[in-house]
């Protein structure tokens, strides 16, 4: 139970006692893939924010926590897939913060096997496991389901922890790379990090989000995110669709070839389900001289390879 210290005792509630390292570093690393072209590579290292809520996971979560505890419930619920990122930082919390937890998970046959490690993390960490069929997960935030699986009382949480709150706690992802970015890369799944990020860049700034799901759906989700959060489209953003490699959890041999030899290089193992896909993605870019020479590129590595 690393994490927990006679500063944080669990029950606190308040995510600061966590003691996140932040503003995450940022280190430039030399790539001779945009040495060449005259641009520069720095990697964000949000992954190193916190060992047990990582990268977006803990700009996104700390500003619910904060919401939760404000409202006066010490129990939240969410949903997520068998590997969710999210659903193991969502657990983690509530462990470290005091709150009971439960996860919402796609999947009923998953109830008759043998936790998966990610599974089996969140259960240790104390997260009560609702399993539901797929069909059921679709209508997931409908008031009939929700009362189904939700303690009296709960937070909710929507899937990926994306909603108003987690857009905005992006925004200081975005505030921290003022003056020293020009281009910023970032993986997208519900698209909640992009749209916090981009809204946080100053003038002439801009952010590529790289989908890991295939679907074409982001770049409305993103907008009705920054509307709600904001108020309306915020900064200069923008998708580019091509390096999902086939959908979520999906590799191809040049996508892993690529993780392969990035890791080599920089002695950084990666993320591979969204910063490999991202790196990949910022890689291709620069080799097609999408960036003018003298380009600062930014890397948000927004999780940890496990
Ligand atoms: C959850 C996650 C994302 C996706 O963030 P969204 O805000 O859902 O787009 C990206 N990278 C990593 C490592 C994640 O765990």
């Amino acid at each position: 139970m690393d994490g927990v210290t006679s500063d944080n005792p669990p029950g606190t509630a308040d995510p600061a006692a966590l003691r996140p390292l932040l503003p995450s570093p940022l280190v430039e690393v030399a790539d001779p893939r945009f040495a060449r072209r005259g641009l520069r590579l720095l990697l964000k290292r949000d992954d190193l924010i916190h060992p047990d809520l990582p990268g977006n996971k803990w700009r996104k979560l700390e500003p619910n926590l904060r919401a939760a505890a404000a409202s006066g419930t010490r129990s939240l619920l969410t949903f997520g897939g068998a590997y969710s990122n999210h659903l193991r930082a969502t657990a983690a919390a509530g462990r470290l913060l005091g709150f009971e937890t439960t996860g919402v998970v796609r999947g009923e046959e998953l109830a008759a096997r043998p936790l998966n490690p990610s599974l089996a993390r969140c259960a240790a960490d104390g997260m009560r496991l609702r399993f539901v069929d797929r069909a059921t997960y679709r209508r997931k935030t409908d008031p009939e389901v929700l009362a189904a699986v939700a303690p009296p009382g709960a937070f909710v949480i929507p899937e990926g922890g994306s909603n108003a709150a987690a857009a905005r706690g992006c925004e200081a992802l975005g505030r921290e790379l003022r003056d020293v970015a020009d281009v910023v890369g970032v993986a997208c799944g519900t698209g909640g990090t992009l749209a916090g990020l981009a809204a946080g860049l100053g003038r002439g700034q801009r952010a590529i989000g790289f989908p890991v799901l295939k679907g074409g759906f982001l770049e409305e989700e993103v907008l009705r995110l920054q509307r709600e959060a904001f108020g309306g489209r915020r900064g200069d953003w923008m998708l580019d669709e091509r390096f999902h490699g086939g959908g979520y959890a999906k590799r191809t041999p040049g996508l892993d070839a690529f993780a392969d030899d990035f890791e080599e290089r920089h002695g950084l193992p990666l993320e591979r389900l969204y910063v490999a896909k991202m790196l990949y993605g910022l890689t291709t870019l620069a080799e097609e001289g999408a960036f003018t020479p003298g380009t600062s590129v930014v890397a948000v590595i927004t999780g940890t390879a496990r």
